[in-house]
């Protein structure tokens, strides 16, 4: 009985969050170095008038992986894991990982499909640079 109002309480106190404070929640359990750049990320979608819940993402670093790329954002079109593997051996994390958290960030969580257009975030392989322009367009 004391575990079912504990479950009860913890159900009840996860729906009376705000929003705001689950997102904080959720960047403090992502690893340290991608929560600036998901923090950024959700600076610019609140200034491009998109509100993100971050509840069911997960984001995971690890060598190597065994897919074409350098980021993946496996299952997020098929699946609600929302989840973004980060391949932090790739020079691609290393001289640009903003840019790619934002191309991983703009598969789980704006569901976008790749993009012809070489100056697009989501442009097949991301781009290097992060302009005003091609991250207002990401929210579009
Ligand atoms: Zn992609």
């Amino acid at each position: 009985m004391k575990r079912i109002i504990l479950v009860a309480l913890a159900v009840a106190s996860v729906s009376c969050s705000s929003v705001k404070e689950q997102n904080e929640d959720c960047i403090e359990a992502m690893p340290v170095e991608v929560r600036q750049h998901v923090k950024d990320f959700l600076f610019d979608a609140k200034r491009n008038g998109k509100r993100i819940n971050l509840k069911r993402l997960r984001v995971e670093l690890c060598e190597h992986i065994e897919l074409p790329g350098i980021g993946a954002a496996n299952g997020a079109y098929f699946t609600k894991s929302h989840l973004i593997k980060i391949d932090t051996s790739g020079r691609r994390w290393k001289v640009a990982g903003k840019a790619l958290m934002y191309h991983e960030l703009g598969h789980a969580l704006l569901k976008l499909e790749h993009s012809e257009d070489k100056e697009s975030i989501m442009y097949y392989t991301s781009v290097l640079d992060l302009t005003e322009q091609n991250v207002d367009e990401l929210f579009r």
